[in-house]
């Protein structure tokens, strides 16, 4: 029975690369550890750019104001009978960069 190195390399042979087995394991390792920081760093673009708009709203330099629910404040999604644009202060309390009410935002993450 042929190895698990016998089988890699003739999978690779013509490829013009002689990885071993123990090189592509690496090879994949790196490129995981790739995938997660590049998740990492748009978690953290996101979460900058959340900041920046909060500080803008706060200023006055932005098209809604500070605590406003984006979504409650596009007006096709805004039923004033069940929903009001703003984010509850409590909730800004906690998450000071939120751009959606509770309601919405779990409808978001639900999406
Ligand atoms: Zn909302």
């Amino acid at each position: 029975m042929r190895s698990n190195q016998d089988l890699a390399n003739e999978a690779l042979k013509g490829s013009g690369q002689d990885f071993s087995i123990d090189h592509l394991a690496d090879h994949a390792s790196d490129n995981t550890e790739q995938m997660i920081s590049i998740a990492l760093l748009e978690g953290e673009t996101k979460l900058l750019e959340s900041i920046e708009d909060a500080i803008h709203k706060i200023d006055g330099n932005h098209e809604l104001a500070f605590g406003m629910c984006e979504d409650c404040a596009e007006k096709d999604r805004w039923d004033p009978a069940t929903t009001a644009p703003w984010i509850p202060a409590g909730r800004l309390d906690v998450v000071p960069y939120a751009r959606l009410c509770v309601r919405h935002q779990e409808r978001a993450e639900a999406e």
